[in-house]
């Protein structure tokens, strides 16, 4: 019998090197066993030796490849990745209030605030970290920043479990059901342990560090693992445990590419389906 499987919508921009961005969702929604969707919002081009330049899709484009497959086919979760502009950004946030995805909705919505690849290249225009506070977060059930996105969003510099758990106090002001604050970005710390937090739950998800130099599309892994879980029904506490196992041994996994940074790899999961 034909089983048509879940969908997860990926609004995001294209990694010319395949290891993070939409490259990255796809594969992480295909190893999941979910469907993606795209909006793409920008083209980079970049390697693993860093992102050289970048060009955004004019917005009306991006909106119209959101509006196209939510009406038609159909969206179990969101999210957002790389988004360029606030112009992109206030076109995203208006167009998911018209087609039921986000925080009020039945769908659920991720935003991972994408700002800058771990090279330091923007993938975000400076102006344009205000939108994703204000328009984004208030619709996201949850959100995924690193240290450097938390620093820059709030100001907070996370060094220890205290500072992290007052960044997440912080980020949930502006208006997010759940902030996830990733501590994969502590090197200190001889754990990884990432914070999850509505407000009146805390919970602390601990992992062991695993030392590698291909880490490229982590971030983005993560996020499109998350969703992969929400379009499937869980819960966000569920989801995020899920993807956190997940992105473990896709780190584990990670495979040199390149003269650089190489990707982390959800090839494994082929060989071990749930
Ligand atoms: N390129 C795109 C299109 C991305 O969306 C991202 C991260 O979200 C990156 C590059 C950066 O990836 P990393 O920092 O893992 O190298």
């Amino acid at each position: 019998m034909t089983v048509t499987p879940c969908t997860a919508l990926t609004i995001a921009g294209s990694d010319s090197g395949g290891g993070a961005g939409v490259q990255a969702d796809l594969r992480t929604f295909f190893a999941n066993g979910v469907h993606g969707l795209v909006a793409l919002t920008a083209v980079t081009v970049q390697n693993s030796l860093g992102v050289q330049g970048f060009s955004e899709i004019p917005v009306d484009v991006v909106t119209a490849q959101i509006k196209a497959v939510a009406e038609d086919m159909g969206v179990n979760a969101a999210k957002t990745g790389m988004l360029a502009t606030a112009e992109i950004i206030q076109a995203v946030a208006k167009t998911l209030d018209e087609v039921h995805i986000g925080r009020t909705t039945d769908t659920p919505f991720v935003v991972d605030p994408v700002a800058a690849s771990m090279t330091g290249h923007a993938l975000l225009r400076e102006e344009a970290l205000e939108a994703i506070r204000t328009e984004l977060f208030p619709r996201a059930t949850l959100i995924t920043p690193n240290l450097d996105e938390v620093r820059l969003l709030t100001g907070v510099s996370v060094t220890d479990t205290k500072s992290q758990h007052a960044a997440a106090e912080a980020l949930l002001e502006f208006g997010s059901q759940w902030v996830l604050v990733k501590g994969g970005h502590l090197y200190d710390a001889v754990d990884c342990v990432d914070l999850l937090t509505d407000g009146s739950a805390v919970i602390e998800l601990s992992g062991p560090r695993i030392d590698t130099e291909n880490t490229h599309g982590g971030g983005d892994t993560m996020a499109s693992a998350i969703t992969s879980s929400l379009a499937k029904g869980a819960d966000v506490p569920t989801a995020v445990a899920e993807a956190k196992r997940f992105i473990e041994r896709c780190v584990l996994e990670a495979y040199p590419l390149g003269a650089g940074v190489g990707p982390v790899s959800p090839f494994w999961r082929l060989a071990n389906p749930q």
